[in-house]
């Protein structure tokens, strides 16, 4: 009976966060609080999608948001910070200019990344011109049957796709004293129950409508044309743990062109969202 109720719970929160927008902890986060029990609602999940047959795989399937829902000229930068062996560096230099031009940005921060980097982690989620958001524990494609992509495993199941997304978010909050309300895998697919657990564990799942530096292989030139060809309201997905490749000169190159046209640079959390599904 407890576990039905706080799963009830769970689900009405979660959806009043999505549809209103707001800067509301979901109910799994409120019952943390006091004193609720990961491993019920865990359980939860399992009896609730367990047995769910995905048919939906890619980086925007149903319920992901792959835009601002306005028309305004506006754009909201995302970068993600993957980890791992080859993708723990730290590019300064873009997270500087972001600064010095007050362009603010969400971070989607991995496990492995903020091992690499807590100095740097703990000031970024200190300034208010950045939004912390969830990239995974291990940065694993969100997949509730093991479904992977460009040889990463996905996560095999419900329960360790709940691990991937809760257990980085308690990474988060116990550094941070902040709990996170955007996820995106690692790799940024998706089968679409999958996206649907996120929203129980509190995380809207965040696309893009720009590829901005192509997982940081793009060239300053690549990079700077991805960001002209924005249309209002994208959400550009670019990456921060790759310092001297393209990315940094390329969003420099860029932004003032943009600021020009019109654009302005925009918190995603301040806007309500669209794209392929529509919860
Ligand atoms: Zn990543």
């Amino acid at each position: 009976m407890v576990r039905q109720l706080m799963l009830k719970a769970v689900t009405c929160w979660a959806v009043a966060c999505f549809s209103s927008g707001a800067l509301v902890p979901c109910m799994l986060h409120a019952a943390e609080g006091a004193g609720g029990d990961y491993d019920q609602v865990r359980a939860g999940l399992i009896a609730d999608f367990g047995s769910r047959k995905p048919t939906e795989w890619g980086v925007s399937v149903d319920g992901v948001a792959t835009r601002l829902a306005t028309e305004e000229r506006v754009i909201a930068l995302t970068l993600d910070a993957c980890g791992g062996t080859k993708g723990s560096g730290y590019d300064a230099e873009l997270i500087s200019f972001l600064e010095q031009q007050n362009i603010p940005a969400m971070l989607f921060v991995n496990a492995r990344w903020i091992d690499a980097n807590s100095a740097a982690f703990l000031k970024l989620a200190g300034n208010p011109l950045f939004t912390v958001a969830n990239h995974g524990l291990r940065h694993r494609p969100a997949s509730v049957n093991g479904r992977g992509i460009y040889g990463i495993n996905g996560t095999r199941g419900v329960a360790e796709l709940a691990d991937e997304i809760w257990l980085n978010a308690e990474k988060i909050h116990g550094m941070t004293g902040k709990r996170t309300q955007y996820y995106r895998s690692g790799t940024a697919y998706y089968d679409e129950v999958a996206v649907e657990v996120a929203g129980r564990l509190g995380h809207r799942v965040i696309g893009f409508s720009v590829i901005g530096d192509g997982g940081a292989t793009f060239t300053k030139e690549q990079v700077k044309a991805a960001l002209l060809a924005s249309k209002p309201g994208a959400i550009v997905i670019l990456h921060m743990n790759h310092p001297g490749k393209g990315t940094a000169e390329g969003v420099k190159a860029a932004v003032p062109l943009l600021k020009d046209r019109g654009f302005r640079f925009v918190d995603l959390a301040e806007f309500p969202l669209d794209g392929a599904g529509r919860r």
